[in-house]
């Protein structure tokens, strides 16, 4: 196509509008046209990655293929686009300032005085066409996280304004608002929106589009309203009203011919729509599949928060419409959970999934959710510390090792079968010190793994400081617990599973990232499949 295009997605008014949903969308729908796209996420927090941030502060902490802790929002992006994204594909301002100062401590600035305009604008703007430069995409979205108005993002939309004086027609804005519906008034209101375009407006930009989220229907009056006195054409005041599913919202976008707008506006050709087929189909299962009764599944964890568990709880959707069926989750707090009252926090759950985590807080209760799924025979998924935590109910309950934990949880146990990993040991401090990202995997043929996979090479990502001790494998082995997936360099232990059970599997690496719509996850499909069976 010549040029790689760009497209800034700002948001206005709140947050947690749907930033993330709508670049996804307008990504899916360029895709479908045959372009090649990718989309990043600028946040403009000072962490250098949201690796160390609290889940509860913000939500599920996303890994890419090569080991980036990032936004949740790149699990968006890979979701709808089916697309790989990386460490570029996730900046933050801490990561901008960083490398600013280690260029200045270097002396590549020989020795001017660093400012945030130009030094950390031209970062930022380096960073914004970095994967066009060296990947050519032919159009890259750069969502901006946070609220225009905030001063976080002043330096962000700055370098946005340069961008769309250099770059011309190769750069767009799109700005998401909210239009609230006054019910004592009866009336949807534009003037949160008119003042937001204004703030864009003061530093300097125009937004070309404007996606206006809200509970109600907009006139064509009101959308006309808003075109005038925003500076937009009326054609690109485009609603985004709340949908059932979050899928839908591309549809919603080709109706309103968001991507036709975007593509006459960048000097394209339109050429003819795309039906995007499979994901029509992919929906139409899923409203078939809500038609019936769902399919209850638990999901065990500490973190009492619908984000902190985000591709989990995808995954397991997708999962479900593929198995024709709805997956309901219920969340179960481990903290809570005891031997006397598992049994009622588990009532007509027919499947058990045992969340990842971090720490000693709400352990037990997951050893308890584990022994009751094992004894009873319920399909269980243990994901990450679910996987080591399933390990360890065996070492004290099958095993008969009382004292069995992971080192992560007692440093002094006499069996520590999870075991802080060998290159791990030399490291104390927290940052960086996992191992991330995707590694291989070798299935055991004729174990449940390899039937799902349905190959014996895998490569799955990981997120872990701790890993199966190998020291104590042929025991586990032995008593029924099979090791169905080894890292081939490594040795490292990937899945166990207790093959005499319906389904009993437990993964140290995270399935869950790399679940999308038109490819879900071939283990989280089996799961379901399980659950379903055993209702
Ligand atoms: N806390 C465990 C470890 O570091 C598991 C981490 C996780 O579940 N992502 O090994």
């Amino acid at each position: 196509m010549g040029e790689t295009k760009y497209i800034f997605v700002t948001g206005g008014v709140a947050s947690s509008l749907g930033k993330g949903i709508i670049s996804s969308s307008i990504g899916k729908l360029l895709q479908a046209r045959g372009y090649n796209v990718t989309i990043q996420k600028f946040d403009p927090y000072i962490n250098i990655d949201p690796g160390t941030l609290n889940p509860y502060e913000h939500g599920e902490c996303y890994v890419t293929v090569d080991g980036h802790e990032a936004d949740l929002d790149l699990g968006h992006y890979e979701r709808f686009l089916g697309i790989q994204t990386t460490k570029a594909n996730n900046i933050t301002t801490g990561r901008i300032y960083k490398s600013v100062i280690d260029k200045e401590r270097r002396g590549d600035y020989l020795g001017k005085t660093i400012q945030v305009i130009p030094h950390i604008t031209d970062e930022i703007k380096r960073n914004v066409k970095l994967l066009g430069n060296k990947y050519k995409f032919d159009f890259v979205i750069t969502e901006i996280g946070g609220t225009v108005g905030d001063i976080e993002s002043l330096p962000y939309l700055e370098s946005i304004r340069q961008l769309k004086w250099e770059l011309g027609k190769n750069a767009l804005c799109v700005h998401l608002t909210y239009v609230p519906y006054l019910a004592a008034a009866g009336e949807l209101k534009t003037k949160p929106t008119q003042h937001s375009v204004k703030e864009l407006q003061s530093v300097g930009i125009q937004p070309d589009i404007l996606v206006l989220r809200a509970e109600h229907s907009l006139s064509d009056g009101l959308r006309k309203k808003v075109a005038l006195f925003c500076n937009v054409d009326e054609k690109a005041v485009v609603q985004s009203i709340d949908a059932p599913t979050i899928y839908e919202v591309p549809l919603l976008m080709q109706e309103q011919d968001l991507d036709k707008t975007i593509l006459q506006k960048m000097g394209l050709p339109v050429g003819e729509e795309p039906d995007l087929g499979a994901w029509r189909t992919f929906l139409e299962r899923r409203h078939a599949a809500e038609t019936k009764a769902p399919v209850h599944i638990a999901l065990v964890g500490k973190y009492d928060l619908q984000d902190a568990y985000k591709s989990i709880r995808e995954a397991l959707s997708q999962a479900g419409t593929y198995n024709d069926r709805k997956v309901e989750v219920h969340f179960v707090n481990s903290e809570k959970l005891t031997d006397e009252n598992v049994a009622d926090a588990l009532k007509g759950m027919s499947g058990v999934m045992i969340g990842p985590g971090f720490g000693q807080r709400g352990i037990e209760g997951k050893f308890v959710a584990i022994k009751y799924t094992r004894t009873h025979d319920i399909p269980t998924f243990g994901i990450c510390l679910g996987m080591q935590c399933i390990a360890i109910e065996f070492a004290r309950n099958v095993l008969g090792y009382a004292d069995a934990n992971s080192r992560e949880m007692d440093e002094k146990t006499p069996h520590n079968v999870i075991d802080i990993m060998e290159e791990q040991k030399a490291i104390t401090n927290m940052g960086g010190t996992m191992r991330l990202g995707a590694y291989e995997c070798v299935l055991q043929k004729g174990s449940k793994a390899y039937e799902a996979y349905g190959k014996e090479h895998i490569q799955e990502r990981h997120r872990h400081r701790y890993e199966f001790n190998n020291d104590y494998k042929a025991q586990y082995e032995a008593a029924g617990m099979k090791c169905t997936g080894i890292n081939p360099e490594s040795d490292l232990v990937e899945i166990v599973e207790i093959p005499t059970l319906k389904w009993f599997i437990g993964t140290q690496f995270h399935p869950e990232y790399s679940s999308t719509v038109l490819n879900p996850h071939p283990l989280f499909v089996s799961f379901v499949k399980a659950a379903i069976e055993n209702e």
